[in-house]
């Protein structure tokens, strides 16, 4: 069994977010029953689809940076 974070979003949305790959996952890549071995509550954090469609702060820095490197 893999382990994995449940991560509660303040909008009441759910995401499991794998900590640890067993070997048998690492072998074969096939799923298998997740093991939740923590829990996390984002209270002020909604999940992505719940989050306002906009740019982070730091999207306007990394296409700066990458022009820069042209
Ligand atoms: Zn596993
Ligand atoms: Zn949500």
């Amino acid at each position: 069994m893999c382990d994995y974070t449940q991560r509660e979003y303040s909008c009441g949305h759910f995401r499991w977010i794998a900590s640890k790959w067993c070997r048998e996952y690492t072998l074969t890549h096939k799923r298998c029953q997740p093991n939740v071995t923590h829990f996390e509550y984002r209270a002020d954090e909604p999940c992505g689809e719940c989050k306002p469609k906009e740019y982070p702060p730091w999207e306007n820095l990394i296409r700066r940076n990458k022009q820069a490197t042209y």
